[in-house]
């Protein structure tokens, strides 16, 4: 087991290592340098259009370097430790972006997940009312408004039911903080679904995980389906209401990891209006990118 922080730093030091290999770095370095006109192009768009990103892991790294103390971070300069900062969001032209609240998923056999996913809450909220470029959005209207005022719009994501433990005040709870999506799982399974991750045990979702993602729907939350097994997927895009998210998941025919999205469940999305968010880990984009330790499908 390795936490998900020295996984995100093995693949990126492997993703790096496979570009230096191909000859993509050093000589060839012309090769990702982008075309002026093009790149114009697109900030105008992004201009126009606020360019959203659905998955990004700053807070944990607040509390897993500096117990979440904000003063220890000038977040207007580019913090090399961190994956992102504002320079680097300015620069992305990242007009909204969910912020990822996240605990371990092996949490919920200690009963603290919902403890854990407080703290997460709080730094996040802290950095959001911290900085004058950042403003809480809880509706599509207020991310437009935000995004013309020239700030970042940002929105939380709930990475992984297990946070609710079993509790639909926990999730109302989490929407009123202003999650507007949950992923159903994480690595691991939870009482009420099958994660991708892990020996399956519901065969996708129980009756009471149908009620949450009713109730999900109900809130105006987005059910999450990134990290959970096909079967989960399936089960939930029968049971929504509402269009479904993939907050950062690649497709499984390109790259078999189990916690990408296979061509059936592909085929299913324009019906339910969802959207699939691509991420660019390097171990979910090809499989020779994948460190040996997450090649098991008992990581967590
Ligand atoms: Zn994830």
């Amino acid at each position: 087991m390795i936490s998900r922080r020295r996984f995100i730093e093995q693949t990126s030091l492997m993703a790096v290592a496979n570009c230096a290999f191909a000859g993509i770095g050093g000589a060839n370095e012309d090769a990702l340098t982008p075309d002026p006109k093009l790149l114009e192009r697109a900030k105008v768009l992004l201009n126009k259009a606020p360019f959203i990103d659905t998955h990004n892991d700053l807070p944990s790294m607040f509390l897993e370097t500096k117990a979440g103390d904000l003063t220890s971070f000038d977040m207007s300069k580019v913090q090399p430790m961190l994956c992102a900062d504002i320079p680097r969001l300015r620069e992305g032209c990242v007009g909204a972006q969910y912020w990822s609240v996240f605990v371990e998923s092996g949490t919920q056999k200690k009963h603290t997940s919902l403890h854990e996913a407080l703290r997460e809450f709080d730094v996040v909220l802290r950095f959001i009312h911290s900085r004058t470029e950042l403003e809480q959005a809880r509706t599509a209207d207020d991310i437009e408004r935000i995004h013309q005022a020239g700030r970042i719009a940002c929105l939380l994501g709930v990475e992984g039911g297990h946070m609710i433990e079993n509790s639909p005040a926990a999730l109302r709870t989490f929407h009123e903080l202003g999650a507007r999506y949950m992923t159903l799982t994480h690595w691991g399974n939870v009482d009420w679904a099958d994660a991708a991750t892990d020996e399956p045990e519901r065969q996708g979702l129980t009756e009471f995980g149908k009620r949450v993602v009713k109730e999900m729907n109900r809130l105006g939350m987005f059910a999450d389906i990134s990290h959970v097994s096909a079967d989960t997927m399936r089960d939930t895009l029968g049971v929504t209401r509402a269009p479904v998210i993939f907050s950062h998941s690649n497709a499984f025919a390109i790259d078999p990891h189990p916690r990408n999205v296979p061509d059936d469940v592909l085929r299913m999305m324009p019906k339910n209006g969802g959207v699939v968010h691509v991420n660019f880990i390097g171990a979910f984009v090809s499989p020779r990118r994948m460190p040996n330790s997450s090649r098991s499908r008992k990581r967590r």
